[in-house]
């Protein structure tokens, strides 16, 4: 394939995924404002439903100011053994189409189909087909978008959602982002978007009248990132041997804790839950990372590598736990610890990032 051949890119990305899996799973549900996640203090919302963003309840977003908004928001632990598995169904799906797929999370890939297996004439028909499979399969519903890189092709995604499609075909991406404000652009996060605003730029349109010296003097080496997805440029292949580097999981505590016993029962629980995705994805890691975040947010971590690997959860336990312990004794209340396990055997193929829950 030359390199000026046209890439046809699909992003794929399951609508309100977790809150949608318990709408589908329980009726009772339905046509109400959901959140997956802890009514806790600390408590984050991991996923809202359609009918809960109504009330400007919002993933990521403290439990407390959820219910303020939505006082009858109904609170749902999460299962992310179902949510895996709906994941393992869509991917299946995906690789009748093509052997390119990279995911993002659980619900959510990139798909070069520059050439597809079914033979499909076009991007647009094989994501609409692809759609009709996840609903007819898992009775869920999935929103896509055609492009020809992966930056337009995740601001497609957007543009229909829920349950449609949106294509930006080729001589169309620069004007796409022209309209669009930068705060839905793929490496603009809410710091880099308020820096931009103070300097004038509010959409595309704004950051590509910017020179290419303009933004990197302003951004660093982001400028030129920032230079290229105002014109629709985007050359990063789709990687479908994204390997996960890390598991881990951490949890906020509902309050700053000092007495070590609850610290070490939070640490084993975070072990425990390392461990799970461990069996889970049939991995196994080396080196045992600690994290504890103080009162005042400030962090300290401690590792230790074996020279074989960790192979029971008996032993991460109590590396665990050494290495916290190591930090004693704690010089201010801890906030949150987390236990993560790297320097992964090859073959546990990324499963995707979940979203840190606060487990109270
Ligand atoms: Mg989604």
């Amino acid at each position: 394939m030359s390199e000026q051949t046209v890439r046809k890119i699909i992003h794929v990305d399951m609508d309100a995924f977790f809150a949608s899996v318990e709408q589908r799973d329980d009726p009772a549900l339905r046509g109400r404002p959901v959140a997956v996640g802890y009514a806790v203090k600390r408590g984050v919302v991991a996923a809202a439903s359609y009918e809960s963003r109504t009330f400007g309840v919002r993933s990521a977003m403290p439990s407390s100011t959820a219910t303020r908004k939505c006082p009858t928001l109904i609170f749902v632990p999460p299962r992310f053994e179902v949510y895996k598995a709906v994941s393992r169904q869509i991917h299946a799906i995906f690789a009748d189409y093509t052997p390119l797929v990279e995911p993002l999370s659980l619900d959510e890939a990139y798909l070069d189909v520059t050439t597809n297996l079914r033979g499909l004439p076009t991007a647009s028909q094989t994501a609409a087909e692809i759609r009709r499979r996840i609903l007819e399969e898992t009775g869920l519903s999935a929103s896509a978008g055609v492009s020809y890189n992966k930056f337009l092709a995740k601001l497609a995604s957007d543009q229909n959602k829920p349950d449609g499609q949106f294509v930006v075909p080729p001589g169309r991406g620069e004007s796409f982002v022209e309209t669009l404000p930068v705060t839905r652009f793929y490496g603009v996060g809410p710091v880099t978007a308020a820096k931009m605003r103070a300097l004038g730029i509010e959409n595309g349109a704004d950051l590509k009248a910017q020179s290419l010296d303009f933004l990197q003097h302003h951004f660093g080496s982001s400028g030129g990132w920032y230079h290229d997805i105002s014109r629709g440029l985007d050359h990063r292949p789709v990687r479908p041997d994204r390997e996960r580097k890390s598991a881990g999981s951490e949890t906020t505590f509902q309050e700053d804790l000092t007495d070590p016993a609850k610290i070490e029962a939070g640490v084993t629980a975070m072990a425990a839950d390392v461990w799970a995705w461990c069996e889970q994805t049939g991995s196994r890691g080396r080196t045992a990372t600690v994290k504890v975040k103080w009162a005042d947010f400030q962090q300290t971590t401690r590792s230790r590598s074996v020279s074989g690997r960790i192979d029971s959860p008996d032993i991460l336990d109590a590396i665990a736990l050494d290495l916290v312990r190591s930090v004693y004794p704690p010089r201010m209340g801890v906030r949150l610890v987390g236990v993560t396990l790297s320097n992964l055997e090859a073959g546990a193929l990324c499963a995707a990032a979940e979203p840190r829950l606060a487990l109270g």
